[in-house]
């Protein structure tokens, strides 16, 4: 296939993937389509439209996480800081101010449609390093199976220039891995990618489908940031190639509509980035062939032919442990002969694993005077041989 389509409207709706067939989507909301810079507050109608456009997919089965921008533009207008670039410790007051406004804006609008919202703020560890990733994970899976929709935004209060992403849309492809999403919209204020920056090239020519970030899409995308918002089209793809190498198909498309994404729906002008993968493999390849494993869990063999047929391994299946893990890290499982079954991310740390092998899971709070969670390794952070 070529890298890159350039097949009119007509040919694109054919070949892009209809929005109905997705079972987890995140939506990226930038900061210029949500506040008013005039008015210096939230645009309301808009946002309930939006409202609107997510419960309807919602509605149709779909898991459907947000994450929106918006805090520090809500919040310098609220402190009246003058136009411009800010200090750090005016952003991170900005954001705490604005931060507020937009979650309890956010928790109106999807009231309204009947659905709670459950706001996330995570900085770069919370999605880099693995233990604070499988916490960051466990919480958003756990909000989307109570068909809450989590409303997610970088914590720009602590987060300094050295640790932080800074752009909400790179944040947002990381969530979309971490989440094991299988669609990105990235509604933003242009229609999608350019063959040419569309305000300085009258030939620029929109690319409704891009099936593999190439050097050549790169150049394209330029460097330019609106004014608002942290993010350009270079931002965006860097956020395709994060998506799409974590098995998520990605979108932009142009937000500056009422109804956004009913109307990427009905056939808007949009630019799909085409993943070959799916999110469950990319992220077993992952688990399989990224990681060093820190150490080992011997298993008996009810809890080998337990995880064998797709479940979650439990302590009680343990019988012993090798190495000096971190809860987070990759580790073998092995069964009674020593073999290698799999691979994981362990939910304990070693000296914890050791007090709780071969003991039920009712028994960890007793056995590590806190709660924890009843599998070492959940199957969803598994790969089992023969996968
Ligand atoms: N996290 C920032 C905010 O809420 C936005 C970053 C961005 O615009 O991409 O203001």
């Amino acid at each position: 296939m070529a890298p890159v389509s350039l097949a009119g409207p007509a040919a694109s709706a054919a070949l892009a993937p209809r929005l109905e067939n997705f079972r987890r989507i995140v939506i990226k909301v930038g900061s210029s389509l949500l506040v008013d810079r005039e008015q210096g507050c939230v645009k309301r109608e808009w946002l309930a439209a939006l409202a609107r456009d997510i419960a309807d997919l919602h509605r149709q089965g779909a898991d459907i996480l947000v994450v929106s921008s918006g805090s520090v533009a809500l919040g310098r207008t609220v402190l009246a800081f003058p136009n411009g670039g800010l200090k750090l410790e005016d952003s991170q007051a900005a954001a705490a101010v604005g931060q507020i406004a937009l979650a309890r804006i956010w928790a109106e609008v999807l009231a309204d449609e009947k659905i709670a919202a459950g706001q996330i703020l995570v900085t770069f560890g919370d999605t880099e390093e693995r233990r604070r990733y499988l916490n960051a994970r466990a919480t958003i899976g756990r909000l989307l199976d109570l068909r809450a929709v989590p409303v997610i935004n970088e914590n720009d209060t602590v987060a300094t220039s050295e640790i932080r992403y800074g752009d909400n849309d790179r944040l947002a492809a990381r969530v979309a891995t971490m989440a094991s999403a299988d669609l990105l919209i990235l509604l933003s204020d242009v229609q999608g990618l350019y063959t040419a920056p569309p305000n300085e090239n009258p030939e620029a020519v929109l690319i409704p489908i891009v099936t593999r970030v190439t050097a050549e899409i790169e150049a394209m995308a330029g460097g330019a940031a609106s004014q608002l918002s942290r993010g350009g089209m270079r931002t965006k793809i860097e956020a395709a190639k994060i998506a799409t190498t974590g098995g998520a198909h990605m979108l932009i498309a142009d937000g500056r509509v009422a109804h956004p994404v009913a109307r990427i729906g009905s056939g808007a002008p949009c630019t799909w980035f085409l993943t070959g993968s799916n999110p469950v493999t990319a992220r077993k390849k992952w688990i399989a062939g990224s990681l060093e494993p820190r150490g080992a869990l011997h298993l008996d063999a009810g809890a080998a032919r337990a995880i064998v047929s797709g479940k979650s391994l439990l302590p009680a299946g343990v019988t012993r442990i090798e190495g000096n893990f971190a809860r987070g890290d990759c580790v073998l499982i092995r069964n009674a002969d020593g073999g290698e079954i799999g691979r994981g991310l362990v939910a304990y740390d070693a000296s914890e694993a050791v007090l709780i092998a071969g003991r039920n899971s009712q028994d960890i709070e007793a056995l590590l005077g806190a709660p924890g969670r009843a599998a070492i390794i959940h199957r969803d952070d598994m790969v089992v041989a023969g996968e």
